[in-house]
């Protein structure tokens, strides 16, 4: 899908909230929002494409798959709201990116050091599975970003969704994708040139429930990824020592 450049990530996000170029998505999302999950049945939902967060000057870029339907697309901003986000914004908090290791709610004070959040897809999809297509249409967002995202040294991908889906766009802006291009995995790091300079690619599991519930990505895996590609990316600082209880703590 072609856009108009925008001179801003604001401005991208704001023109991005508005997007309704997958019409199976659209209706996903806004009947989700109409029916709500009991739980939060005196809420708002949110109900449409959710954008990216953090600052435009981020050094570290972290991607994920899709929001979920009553994570995301009940509160309005990436991961927060879901059992996924718990996880991930306590490693965040953990190695020194994020202020806070909770995000409920839109207004809730989180705040990201050096580090933007965003998605190869911005709407909830069923099943949390988009199809080729539509991860292909709103390729075109994330390609945006990824121009407007100047200071990015390193990249944190959650799953091989999100591998998959940046690879190509990568390559597209410029940087040199080995052949066969790099598999995805947990621990996978790889550095591409070309582009606006070295990229350094991290691979994590996704913070899926069926993954962190079952112990296969623990709190520990995880932070040892992001504390790497926040080095890589040149973002030092104080983080937490957080005592190791051992798989699924
Ligand atoms: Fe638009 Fe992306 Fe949502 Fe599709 S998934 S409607 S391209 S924001």
């Amino acid at each position: 899908m072609s856009r108009v450049p925008f001179r801003t990530v604001g401005e991208l996000d704001a023109a991005l909230v508005e997007c309704r170029a997958c019409p199976r998505l659209v209706d996903w999302r806004e009947r989700v929002a109409r029916e709500k999950r009991a739980a939060f049945r005196d809420q708002e939902y949110w109900g449409r494409p959710v954008p990216g967060i953090g600052p435009p000057d981020a050094r570290l870029l972290i991607i994920g798959l899709a929001p979920a339907a009553h994570g995301g697309n009940r509160t309005g901003r990436m991961f927060t709201g879901d059992r996924s986000g718990d996880v991930l914004f306590a490693a965040l908090h953990a190695v020194g990116l994020a202020n806070q290791p909770t995000a409920v709610h839109r207004d809730d004070g989180l705040t990201l050091r050096g580090t933007r959040i965003t998605a190869p897809v911005h709407c909830a999809p069923p099943e949390n599975k988009p199809t080729p297509a539509e991860r292909d249409t709103c390729g075109g967002w994330l390609r945006a970003e990824l121009a407007l995202l100047t200071e990015v040294r390193a990249v944190v991908v959650l799953g091989a969704f999100g591998w998959q889906s940046l690879l190509p766009l990568l390559a597209g802006a410029g940087w040199t994708v080995p052949r066969p291009r790099p598999r995805f995995g947990h621990g996978a790091q790889v550095e591409l040139a070309g582009g606006r300079g070295p990229l350094q690619l991290f691979g994590s599991y996704h913070v899926s429930q069926q993954n962190t519930f079952t112990g296969r990505l623990t709190p520990a895996m995880l932070e040892d990824v992001l504390r790497a590609a926040a080095a890589a990316a040149g973002l030092t600082g104080t983080s937490t020592v957080r005592p190791r209880t051992g798989a699924g703590s």
